[in-house]
């Protein structure tokens, strides 16, 4: 049983037509496909139709007010939310076109992908990007006449390029401007089609862009270049250019956020004595401090080498220690050793931050 149009729409018992559309208006703004795209929303939408195609008639309302749902099955009521092919032309249904009304169509959208190294994102700078697309014709100007040739005035349209069609729909008749499909908008018929475009106007021509390359601009992340896109019909505006940023993975540094994240090997003996380590940078070695005693996973933070951050400012270098155990040595090497390890006292061993802390303070935190 569908639920009370009323409590659908929010609206109390004695609303009048005004207060009904209303409700049923900003309802429907809330679920349009453009601004709501959770999973229910077609369904919610669905039952907002039907439950305005049931309070804004007159006579179906007094109906449902007397004999409720059951009554208007019996006097042969059918919402007429169902059988649209999509969500969108659902919408269109109920009020109009949203698509701009008639006119020749719009150019669409286009998508390209960009690669870009992890120091392309840091650095920025320009890149070009060379893809397909649709432009305007250069021999006919887009008209799609052959140049030199007569066009005529649109019959069917008159020369306004548009046909008004009239749709039935629960706000009464609505009157819908689509574009003329005799000149496709134009407003004037072909005699000699352009040879270029024939007649279309239009051409897939390769094309280049430039663009400057947003600092720190992330894997996954697309950039909008507004009316870049493939060119409208007979100078429509054009779609926009949407650009999908790949980033490759670097050999050496990862990002996490703002900052950058490096593993660097380091022998055992070096990380109890401290040393410089040296690492790849985007600009050549990156001198690392690494401290007497440190331990393995420790993080070596560099300020100022992460992630711009915008204004010069960028986050921080993050060199974390793989402390390296020496392996297969040799007898000097054994002799060496064990008279170091036989050196060794409590107070060499206790390791703050070490792996058994890092551990009690994680258990620490669960419990
Ligand atoms: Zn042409
Ligand atoms: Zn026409």
């Amino acid at each position: 049983m569908p639920r009370d149009p009323y409590e659908v729409l929010g609206v109390p018992r004695d609303a009048d037509e005004t207060q009904i559309k209303k409700a049923f208006r900003k309802l429907a703004r809330e679920l349009h496909p453009d601004n709501n795209d959770a999973p229910d929303a077609e369904d919610k939408f669905k039952e907002t139709a039907q439950a305005y195609e049931i309070l804004g008639d007159a006579e179906r309302r007094a109906t449902f007010d007397r004999y409720g749902h059951d009554g208007l099955r019996g006097g042969g009521f059918q919402s007429q939310t169902e059988g649209f092919g999509s969500f969108s032309d659902l919408f269109s249904a109920f009020f109009g076109d949203q698509g701009g009304g008639g006119g020749p169509a719009q150019g669409e959208d286009l998508l390209v992908r960009l690669d870009l190294s992890l120091e392309q994102t840091v650095k920025g700078g320009e890149v070009s990007l060379s893809f397909d697309g649709i432009v305007g014709c250069g021999t006919c100007d887009g008209s799609g006449a052959k140049p030199g040739t007569d066009t005529k005035r649109c019959t069917k349209c008159g020369g306004a390029g548009e046909l008004r069609a009239v749709a039935r729909t629960p706000f009464g008749q609505v009157v819908r401007a689509v574009a003329c499909d005799q000149c496709s908008g134009r407003g004037v018929t072909i005699e000699t089609p352009c040879p270029e475009c024939r007649g279309e106007g239009r051409v897939v021509e390769n094309r280049d862009v430039t663009l400057d390359i947003p600092l720190s601009i992330a894997h996954g992340q697309r950039i909008r270049m507004r009316g870049e896109g493939h060119a409208g019909e007979a100078g429509a505006p054009s779609g926009d250019l949407y650009i999908q940023v790949s980033v490759k993975p670097h050999p050496v540094f990862t990002r996490d956020g703002d900052h950058l994240v490096a593993v660097a090997p380091i022998a055992a003996p070096f990380a109890a004595l401290g040393t410089t380590l040296e690492i790849d940078g985007f600009d050549g070695p990156i001198p690392v401090e690494v401290q007497p005693g440190a331990q393995p996973g420790e993080e070596v933070r560099i300020q100022g080498l992460g992630m711009p951050r915008g204004r010069g400012d960028r986050g921080e270098l993050r060199v974390v220690l793989d402390v390296v155990v020496p392996r297969r040595l040799d007898d000097r090497q054994r002799e060496l050793l064990e008279a170091f390890a036989d050196s060794l006292e409590d107070r060499n061993l206790k390791t703050p931050g070490g792996i058994g802390e890092r551990l009690r303070r994680l258990a620490g935190k669960r419990r």
